[in-house]
């Protein structure tokens, strides 16, 4: 079985839709093995976004996701990487399909709800830097 990391982004929380997406991950088959809600320092949201550091939206990005609370969760399925991808919907809400996770809760670019790792490689650096190996561990 496969996992991966989301993240119920600051927006969702603020709204009161951690429950709904995580109600909708579970109907969608992913299993819930671990949980940690936090709010991030500003060094820990750069270092996770570490990759677009370079691009224009990367500060604002940064403010975004230390706004306020946020859950991380490692979620395991078949597939789970590209099918949270699927489910989670386009990066823009406006483009999103019609039913996933972005056009439902999300509201801008910036502001869309929830993260999804982009590969299995990113899915295990990403778990990691939420949750220590004994958690991830104890989890399967
Ligand atoms: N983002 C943004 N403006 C953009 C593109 C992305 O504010 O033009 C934010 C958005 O919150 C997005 C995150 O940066 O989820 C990471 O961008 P990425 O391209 O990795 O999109 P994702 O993998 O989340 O769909
Ligand atoms: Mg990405």
């Amino acid at each position: 079985m496969e996992r991966t990391l989301t993240i119920i982004k600051p927006d969702s929380m603020e709204a009161s839709n951690a429950g709904n997406i995580l109600a909708l991950l579970e109907k969608e088959g992913f299993e819930i093995q671990a949980l940690k809600r936090m709010r991030l320092s500003e060094a820990q949201a750069q270092r996770f976004y570490e990759v677009h550091r370079e691009r224009p939206f990367y500060d604002s990005l940064v403010a975004y996701m230390t706004s306020g609370p946020i859950i991380a969760a490692a979620l395991a399925r078949e597939d789970a990487v590209p099918q949270l991808r699927k489910v989670m919907g386009a990066t823009d809400p406006a483009s999103a399909d019609e039913g996933t996770i972005r056009a439902l809760y999300g509201s801008s670019i910036e502001r869309n709800a929830i993260h999804g790792s982009d590969s299995p490689e990113n899915a295990q650096k990403e778990l990691h830097f939420f949750f220590s190996r004994a958690e991830l561990i104890a989890a399967e």
